[in-house]
């Protein structure tokens, strides 16, 4: 399929570019040491993922330690309550450890492996990438060191305790305003250190190549899943598909399914409060081009040009840029990104939960969210959702802030 004169046939053969490039977006603008770091990385990934041993080794995780695949559920009450379009969910909340980052940690991991490695390395802001990430050494026998940030590690305290359980490394950072973005550029310090014996594990298709390729790579199994199972369960392609965009990689997993595809694509961002700076977390929708955290994409940025503060009801989607495949496929118009409220998504949080017994997690609630919205608007056909993660992990603030409704 031809799109904005990009031909969809080959385009996972020619995006990104050997040097990590989605039309001007991506890249690598790191030091020296990290490049280096980077590129042992990248010659290491595309020979061990032509191996047969490593697919078939990823292949036997998925289906003996993850759950996978994981299933399509009709979401024929949720359907009903708006009217005559189906919608369907990709159940990535069934995954093990409740979400879609086991996809990426499991293969960054197997690959860390491989390479001989003995340590894997990452920041975390809400902790799932952490959990993630630690339930992957765990498995591995690898060790595991997570850097998070003060406030972070207060306000996610459960997590944290996930973390350690599983044997991981928490790593306190108090610099600055002591979240997410010191803890990356902590993680980033301590790799650029010890590159020999350990690996970054980013936890998103961002940062510098080849993660926002490997990422997308490893989660690619939800579109290639989801494209065999909702075929055979209706006959044809879906009309429309729905995912939220935090960093992107959830998405970006769904969507590389069906890019060749006659189907309307559409990424979902956490407007929060409302379309002023400060007050949400739509970095495609409200963005320009940036480089930050070694990639060039679209960004939030404050007056000086620095990543702008960001806010979401989901702490998962508050990060003030997305990947640089989604800035491309954003600017050629192949996806539409829109953004939906903190109100919307909460609505929907419990709609989901009470009309079909699935209580997903606040970031896929986005993408349930709009997926109601664009019911309605269509009057016919099907939506399929990409449902990344359950809701398990928010309990405590929907009661606490919501109550129960
Ligand atoms: C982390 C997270 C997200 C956002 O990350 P992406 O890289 O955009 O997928 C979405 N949903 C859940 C459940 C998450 O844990």
């Amino acid at each position: 399929m031809n799109f904005s004169g990009i031909d969809f046939d080959t385009y996972f053969k020619r995006y990104p570019s050997a040097d990590g490039y989605f039309g001007k977006y991506g890249g690598s603008y790191i030091s020296p040491e990290l490049k280096a770091a980077m590129d042992e990385i990248t010659d290491a990934y595309f020979t061990i993922c032509k191996s047969t041993k490593f697919i078939g080794e990823l292949r036997r995780i998925r289906r003996e330690f993850q759950g996978r695949p994981t299933p399509i559920s009709h979401l024929e009450r949720l359907s009903s309550s708006i009217g005559n379009v189906q919608l369907y969910a990709k159940r990535e909340d069934l995954n093990h450890s409740g979400a879609h980052k086991i996809n990426h940690c499991m293969g960054e991991a197997l690959l860390a492996k491989y390479m001989g490695k003995k340590k894997v390395i990452a920041e975390t802001g809400a902790g799932q990438h952490g959990v993630a990430l630690a339930t992957a050494a765990a498995y591995f026998g690898l060790e595991c060191d997570i850097y998070m940030g003060t406030v972070d590690i207060e306000k996610q305290a459960p997590n944290v305790a996930r973390m350690k359980i599983l044997g991981a490394n928490v790593i306190e950072v108090k610099e600055g305003l002591a979240t997410l973005k010191e803890a990356v550029d902590a993680a980033f310090a301590a790799y650029a250190e010890d590159y020999e014996n350990c690996i970054y594990c980013i936890g998103s298709v961002v940062g510098p190549h080849p993660f926002p390729m490997m990422v997308r790579d490893f989660q690619s199994v939800i579109g290639v899943e989801a494209r065999e199972q909702f075929i055979s369960m209706t006959g044809e392609l879906p009309d429309a598909l729905v995912a939220c965009v935090g960093g992107g990689s959830n998405s970006m997993g769904i969507f590389s399914g069906f890019l060749n595809d006659p189907v309307d694509i559409y990424g979902v961002e956490p407007l929060g409060k409302g379309p002023s700076l400060g007050d949400h977390a739509a970095s495609l929708t409200y963005g320009t081009e940036g480089v930050m955290h070694g990639f060039n994409s679209i960004m939030l940025k404050d007056e000086n040009g620095n990543p702008a503060p960001v806010y979401s009801v989901a702490s998962g989607l508050d990060y003030p840029s997305s990947g640089p495949e989604h800035a491309f496929l954003h600017d050629i118009g192949r996806i539409k990104y829109d953004a939906i409220s903190d109100d919307e998504t909460i609505d929907a949080f419990f709609k989901l939960s009470r009309l079909e017994g699935i209580i997903p997690a606040i970031e896929s609630a986005h993408a349930v969210a709009y997926a109601m919205k664009l019911a309605k608007e269509m009057k016919r056909g099907s939506i399929l959702i990409n449902l990344s993660g359950r809701g398990d992990k928010d309990m405590d603030y929907i009661i606490n802030k919501y109550g129960i409704r």
